[in-house]
C-alpha cells in the first residue's frame, strides 16, 4: 500500500459530533493513474487471475475471519465515519462475512460449458476468464458493506480491483485494502483511492485502462458513469436509486406489517437503496394502519449511535442533511398530510453539533413529489389504494424498480402481485430480502446487472469459446 504522491489530506469527520475524526488522503489524478497501473500489472502478471481457483477460494476465505475477528473494530469505524447505529453496522458486518464466505465458494464454481458439438469433428465448450482491471464506486451509506458486493466477486472471479469509496466515509475500504494484504492478496490486486471529489470517480470511469466499472450510487451519477463509460466501451453494472414500495392488503398480518414498515423505512435513518419509502395501505385497514405506525414509530429511538440502545442515527452528510430538509418542505408545500416529524431531531450532550432528522411519515397523493423521488432519508409517505390493479398501478408509476414488499396472507394474491410489480426484488411479507445467494438489483432507473448471486460471477468475467478439430483429415476447404 503506498500514499498519495503530494501528501495531501481532506478531513474526514463524524457526522453524530461534528468531530473530524481523520485525514485521509487526497488522491490526484496521477495517484489513480499509478493505482490503476498496479492493477494492470498485477492482473497482467497472473498472480492472481491465474491461481488456481481453490487457492483464490482459500484467501477470499482468509479475508472473511480477518473481518470477522476485527469486526467489532470496524464496526465503531463504520459508525463514527457514518453515523449509523452501532446496531445496524453490526448486523452489517455479519453480512459482509457472509458474502465474502459465499463468494469464496463461488470461485471454484465459475463453470464455463460444453456445447453439443457444431460439427461432428469439433469439440466446442467454454472458459469463464476474469474480465480484467475492475473499477468499483461505492456510496457512503452501507460502505464496507457494499464494498464487499463488489470486491468479493471480483477477486473470485479473478479480477483485479481499483476500489474509490465515497469521499464521506473512506475508512473502512481502507482497512479492507490491509486485510486483503493480509489474508495473502498479492500486491496491486485491491487498491483503494480516496479522495474528496466527484472527478476521481470521473478519471476512474475515463481510464483506458479499465475494463470495468462496478458503480452503486445516485441514478443521476449512474447515467453520468455510463455514458461516459461508452467511450471505451467498458463494461459497467449499476446499482442505482429506488422508490420501494410496499403493498399493504387488508388482508395482511397488521402486526407484522407495521413493525416492518417502521424498519423497512427507518433502519439506516432512511439512507438504503432498497428502504420502503413508500407504503401503500388498502382503505379498509389504512386508518388504522396509519394510527398503529405512528404509535409504534414513537418508540423508536434516535439517538447516540453509538450507544447499543440507539435504532437510529446521524444522517451522514450535510448535502444529504438539506436535501431531507428541503423534501420535507417540498411535502408541506405540495399540502401533504404530516404524520409524524417532519423536522431536525436535536440531541444533547455529545451530539449537540450531529446531524438527526425525527422519523417522518406523510399522507400524500402518489403524484406528490414525495412519494415520487428518492429522498433517502428517514422520510415514508402513505398513500391509500382500492383494490389490487390500484395498488399495481401506482407502485409500478415510478422510474425505479429496485424492491417492493407485497403483504397479504392470501399466498396466491402476494405472488399474483409480486409477478406484476417491476422490480428486482419482490419480498412477501418481510420487511427484508438482501443475502448473499439472491441477485439483488433494479429494473428500469434503478440500474442494470445483479450482486450478490452466483451469476454475478458472469458480470466479472469473459466467457471465451473454444473450438477444437478432432477431424482425421484436416479442414481444407479452398481445397488447395
Ligand atoms: P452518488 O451517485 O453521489 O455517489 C456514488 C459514488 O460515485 C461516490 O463514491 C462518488 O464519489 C462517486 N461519483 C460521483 N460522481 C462521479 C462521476 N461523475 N463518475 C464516477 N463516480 C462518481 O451517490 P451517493 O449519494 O453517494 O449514494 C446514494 C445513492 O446511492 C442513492 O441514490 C441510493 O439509492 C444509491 N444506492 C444504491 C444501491 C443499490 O444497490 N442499488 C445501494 C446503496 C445506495
Amino acid at each position: 500500500m503506498t500514499a498519495t504522491q503530494t501528501g495531501a489530506t481532506f478531513e474526514d469527520r463524524n457526522p453524530a459530533t461534528g468531530e473530524v475524526i481523520a485525514q485521509v488522503h487526497e488522491s490526484t489524478q496521477d495517484d489513480l493513474d499509478r493505482a490503476v497501473r498496479a492493477a494492470r500489472t498485477a492482473f497482467d502478471g497472473g498472480k492472481w487471475s491465474q491461481m488456481a481457483a481453490s487457492r483464490r477460494a482459500k484467501v477470499i476465505n482468509k479475508m472473511a475471519s480477518l473481518i470477522a475477528e476485527r469486526a467489532n473494530d470496524l464496526m465503531l469505524m463504520e459508525v463514527r465515519d457514518n453515523g449509523k447505529a452501532i446496531s445496524t453496522a453490526k448486523g452489517e458486518m455479519g453480512a459482509i462475512v457472509d458474502c465474502f464466505e459465499f463468494y469464496a465458494g463461488a470461485a471454484t464454481k465459475n463453470y464455463g460449458e460444453t456445447m453439443p458439438p457444431p460439427l461432428p469433428t469439433y469439440l466446442a465448450n467454454t472458459v469463464r476468464e476474469p474480465v480484467g482491471v475492475v473499477g468499483a464506486i461505492i456510496p457512503w451509506n452501507f460502505p464496507l458493506l457494499l464494498a464487499s458486493w463488489k470486491v468479493a466477486p471480483a477477486l473470485a472471479a479473478g479480477c483485479a480491483v481499483v476500489l474509490k469509496p465515497a469521499p464521506s466515509t473512506p475508512l473502512t475500504a481502507i482497512e479492507l485494502g490491509k486485510i486483503a494484504l493480509e489474508a495473502g492478496v498479492p500486491e496491486g490486486v485491491l487498491n483503494i483511492v480516496t479522495g474528496s471529489g466527484r472527478e476521481l470517480g470521473q478519471w476512474l470511469v475515463e481510464h483506458p485502462l479499465v475494463d470495468k466499472i462496478a458503480f452503486t450510487g445516485s441514478t443521476a451519477t449512474g447515467k453520468i458513469v455510463a455514458k461516459t463509460a461508452a467511450d471505451t466501451l467498458k463494461r459497467v453494472t449499476l446499482e442505482l436509486g429506488g422508490k420501494s414500495p410496499s403493498i399493504v392488503f387488508d388482508d395482511a398480518n397488521l402486526e407484522a406489517a407495521v413493525a416492518a414498515a417502521i424498519y423497512g423505512i427507518y433502519y439506516n435513518a432512511g439512507q438504503a437503496c432498497e428502504a420502503r419509502s413508500r407504503v401503500l395501505v388498502q382503505r379498509a385497514i389504512y386508518d388504522r394502519f396509519v394510527a398503529a405506525f405512528v404509535e409504534r414509530a414513537r418508540n423508536v429511538r434516535v439517538g447516540n449511535p453509538e450507544d447499543p440502545q440507539t435504532h437510529v442515527g446521524a444522517i451522514t452528510m450535510p448535502e444529504q442533511f438539506e436535501k431531507i430538509a428541503n423534501y420535507c418542505e417540498i411535502g408541506r408545500s405540495e399540502g401533504a398530510r404530516v404524520l409524524l416529524g417532519g423536522e431536525r431531531a436535536s440531541l444533547d450532550g455529545p451530539n449537540a453539533q450531529g446531524m438527526f432528522w425525527s422519523l417522518t411519515a406523510y399522507e400524500a397523493t402518489p403524484q406528490a413529489r414525495i412519494a415520487r423521488e428518492e429522498i433517502f432519508g428517514p422520510v415514508v409517505t402513505f398513500v391509500p389504494f382500492a383494490d389490487e390493479a390500484e395498488a399495481i398501478a401506482i407502485a409500478n408509476a415510478s422510474e425505479y424498480g429496485l424492491s417492493a414488499s407485497v403483504w397479504s396472507e392470501n399466498i396466491g394474491r402476494a405472488n399474483r402481485v409480486a409477478r406484476a410489480i417491476r422490480t428486482g426484488t419482490v419480498a412477501i411479507n418481510t420487511p427484508y430480502a438482501v443475502f448473499p445467494g439472491v441477485p439483488f438489483g433494479g429494473y428500469k432507473q434503478s440500474g442494470y446487472g445483479r450482486e450478490l448471486g452466483m451469476e454475478t460471477m458472469r458480470l466479472y468475467s469473459e466467457t471465451k469459446s473454444v473450438l477444437t478439430f478432432i477431424g482425421e483429415k484436416p479442414m481444407n476447404p479452398f481445397g488447395v
